[in-house]
C-alpha cells in the first residue's frame, strides 16, 4: 500500500483556479495509473480573501481504502509534497483561518519535496524559507507567479509544468505517461500543454537542504486564549485610539494584534520621504490603517500590517514618491521612515536600488480588461507568464515602471516549443 499527500499553498483569489487545477491534475494522471484520488480545498480557507495564503490538497492512494483512511482527517498535516505557486510565500503564510505564521515547509515529511514556481535561485529562495528541523528537497521551476483572478483563469500553462515537474519529482506516483494522458484527455486537450508538461519535467532539478540551511528567525506565533479566558457574550470591541509616538508627537493606530497580514502582500510600497508633500492622501486611503504618521509629519507604511494592496501608490499624487515594488526584494518588515531618518543618503541609495531595477517593479496582480493576457503574451515570453503590462493600471505600476520584453529571464529559451497557444483556447 502505498499513498502520496500533496498541498497547493497558493493566493486566495489569485490563484484559486490555478490550484484547483493542479490538484485535479494530479488526481486525473493518477487515475491514468490505475489509482485512487481526490482533491479538495481548506475548509477554513472559504469564503477566500485577496491575495490571502489559502491551500488545495490532493491524496492519492493505491487502493479505495487506503483513499478513505486520509480522508476521515479533517486536513492533512504531513505532507510528502507542498507546492507553493508563488515565491513571496516561501516567507512564511498566514491564512485567514489559522494563528500566527506556518513556514512554507512546516508540514513536509523527512526527505520530502518543496516545489517552488521562481525566478530566484535557491541560494535567495533558502534566504525566505524558514529553518527545517529535517532535510528536504526544494525543486525550482523557473517562471513568475502566475497572478489572475476569481473568475479569470491565465493560460500561461503553469497547471500542466507543475504536473511535468511533479513526475520527476515523485516518478512512483506520476509518471510522465499518465500526466500526458491526463492533459490530452482532460479539457485542456492540447499538445503543445504536454509539451510544457515534458520541458519542465526536463529542467526541474532538485537541491537537497540540509537542516542547517534556511532563515532562522523564529516564525511569529501567539497563544490563543483558554476557553475560560474568553469573555462573556457576543461583543465586537471598538478599535482603541491607538498610540502616540515620541511624546505625542507622532500617532501609530491601534491595529489587530495577533492577524498581522503581512504575508498576503506579493508587492509593497517603497516611499521618498524627501519627495512627499505630507497631502495625507495614502494615510486616508490605505484600507488597513497601515501608515503611522511620524513626528515629523510623514507617514510610514507599517510593514507588519500592509497587505501591499497598491492604493496609496495609486493615489499618491507625486510621481514616484510611492512605488509598489516585489516583495521578494525584501528581507524584514523594519521601517522605512527609521531608515530615512538614521542616514538619508544611505536611504536614497537603498531606494533607488529597490526601484530602479524593473525587475523588482513588473508585478501584478491580475487582469483587468479583456485581451490583456494576449498583450502581454506579445511582449514576453509565454513561459514566463508574458511582460507585465501594467501602464495606466492604477496600484499596478505606472507607465515608467514598465517592464522591458524578457527582463525577467535568466533562462532565454523558451520552455514551450511552436506558435503560442491562443490564450484560453
Ligand atoms: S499597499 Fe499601501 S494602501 Fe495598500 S495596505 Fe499597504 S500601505 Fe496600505
Ligand atoms: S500620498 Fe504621497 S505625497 Fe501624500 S502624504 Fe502620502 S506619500 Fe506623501
Amino acid at each position: 500500500m502505498a499513498h502520496l499527500v500533496c498541498e497547493v499553498v497558493y493566493r486566495g483569489i489569485f490563484q484559486k483556479n490555478l490550484a484547483s487545477r493542479i490538484t485535479r491534475g494530479i488526481v486525473l494522471s493518477s487515475r491514468k495509473a490505475g489509482r485512487w484520488g481526490i482533491a479538495f480545498g481548506r475548509y477554513g480557507d472559504s469564503p477566500q480573501r485577496n491575495g490571502i495564503p489559502a491551500k488545495d490538497f490532493a491524496i492519492v492512494a493505491d487502493t479505495k481504502e487506503e483513499l478513505e483512511q486520509h480522508m476521515a482527517r479533517y486536513e492533512p498535516k504531513e505532507l510528502h509534497v507542498t507546492i507553493c505557486v508563488d515565491d513571496t510565500l516561501a516567507k512564511g503564510v498566514e491564512s485567514w483561518a489559522w494563528y500566527g505564521l506556518q513556514p512554507i515547509n512546516r508540514l513536509i515529511l523527512p526527505g520530502g519535496h518543496l516545489l517552488v514556481m521562481s525566478t530566484q535561485p535557491a541560494s535567495e529562495l533558502l534566504k525566505d524559507t524558514h529553518k527545517k528541523e529535517t532535510p528536504y528537497n526544494l525543486w525550482i521551476l523557473p517562471g513568475k507567479a502566475s497572478l489572475a483572478g476569481l473568475w479569470v483563469y491565465k493560460e500561461d500553462h503553469t497547471e500542466v509544468r507543475i504536473l511535468g515537474a511533479l513526475a520527476k519529482m515523485v516518478p512512483d506516483f506520476l509518471t510522465l505517461d499518465a500526466v500526458a494522458a491526463a492533459i490530452r484527455d482532460a479539457e485542456w486537450g492540447s499538445e503543445l500543454k504536454v509539451e510544457s508538461a515534458r520541458k519542465a519535467y526536463e529542467r526541474v532539478e532538485a537541491r537537497p537542504v540540509k537542516i542547517t540551511e534556511g532563515n532562522a528567525e523564529v516564525p511569529y506565533s501567539f497563544e490563543l486564549p483558554r476557553w475560560w479566558e474568553m469573555r462573556e457574550g457576543v461583543s465586537i470591541p471598538a478599535i482603541p485610539i491607538g498610540k502616540p509616538i515620541e511624546g505625542g508627537k507622532g500617532y501609530r493606530p491601534e491595529r489587530n494584534a495577533v492577524f498581522k497580514k503581512f504575508t498576503t502582500r506579493t508587492m509593497r510600497p517603497v516611499i521618498d520621504f524627501d519627495t512627499c508633500v505630507k497631502c495625507t492622501l495614502c494615510w486616508l486611503q490605505c484600507p488597513d490603517s497601515c501608515f503611522d504618521v511620524m513626528p515629523d509629519n510623514l507617514y510610514d507604511a507599517n510593514m507588519d500590517a500592509c497587505c501591499g494592496c497598491g492604493v496609496c501608490e495609486a493615489v499618491c499624487p507625486v510621481e514616484h514618491c510611492i512605488t509598489m515594488v516585489n516583495e521578494a526584494a525584501f528581507e524584514d518588515n523594519g521601517s522605512q521612515w527609521e531608515m530615512w531618518r538614521r542616514d538619508k543618503d544611505a536611504y536614497r541609495v537603498w531606494l533607488t536600488e529597490k526601484i530602479k531595477d524593473k525587475t523588482t517593479t513588473g508585478r501584478s496582480h491580475g487582469f483587468r480588461y479583456r485581451g490583456q493576457y494576449e498583450e502581454e503574451l506579445e511582449r514576453g515570453e509565454l513561459e514566463l507568464g508574458g511582460a507585465a503590462l501594467a501602464d495606466g493600471i492604477p496600484g499596478e505600476n505606472a507607465a515608467h515602471k514598465g517592464l522591458p520584453v524578457g527582463v525577467h529571464s535568466t533562462h532565454p529559451a523558451s520552455i514551450v516549443t511552436g506558435v503560442a497557444e491562443a490564450p484560453g483556447a
